[in-house]
C-alpha cells in the first residue's frame, strides 16, 4: 500500500524518500548534503579498495593517506521527508528515490 499527503492548497504530494546513493556511480560532489534540510547524508572518505574510511571533515581529511576519494552516503535515511531536492541537484542521476508507503519497515 503506498500513502500520500497534500501540499498547503490541496493538490496531492507523494513524498519519494532516498534511499541509497550508488557509491561506483557518485562522485562526491556535495550538492545532495547542501540542500538537504534533514541531514540525510553525509560525505565519507573510502579507500582504494572501496571500503567506507568513515566520515570527511574537510579536504585535510586524508584518513592517515588512506583516503582514495569522497563519496556521499545515506547514513540516516529515517530523517528523510521526501522532499526531492537531492534528485533534482544530482549531476550523475546516482540516488534511488522510494516512494511513500512502499518502503519495508
Ligand atoms: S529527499 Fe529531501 S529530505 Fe530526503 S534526502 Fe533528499 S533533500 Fe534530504
Ligand atoms: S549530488 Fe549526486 S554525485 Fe553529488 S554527492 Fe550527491 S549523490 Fe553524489
Amino acid at each position: 500500500m503506498t500513502s500520500s499527503c497534500v501540499t498547503r492548497d490541496g493538490s496531492g504530494w507523494m513524498p519519494e524518500y532516498l534511499t541509497s546513493i550508488d557509491q561506483l556511480m557518485c562522485i562526491g560532489c556535495g550538492r545532495c548534503f547542501k540542500v538537504c534540510s534533514r541531514e540525510v547524508m553525509h560525505p565519507h572518505g573510502i579507500d582504494d579498495a572501496g571500503e567506507i574510511l568513515g566520515v570527511c571533515n574537510g579536504e585535510e581529511d586524508d584518513f592517515d593517506g588512506e583516503l582514495n576519494r569522497v563519496i556521499m552516503v545515506v547514513d540516516f535515511p529515517g530523517r528523510c521527508i521526501g522532499c526531492g531536492a537531492c534528485a533534482r541537484v544530482c549531476p550523475k542521476n546516482c540516488q534511488t528515490h522510494i516512494a511513500s508507503g512502499t518502503i519495508a519497515e
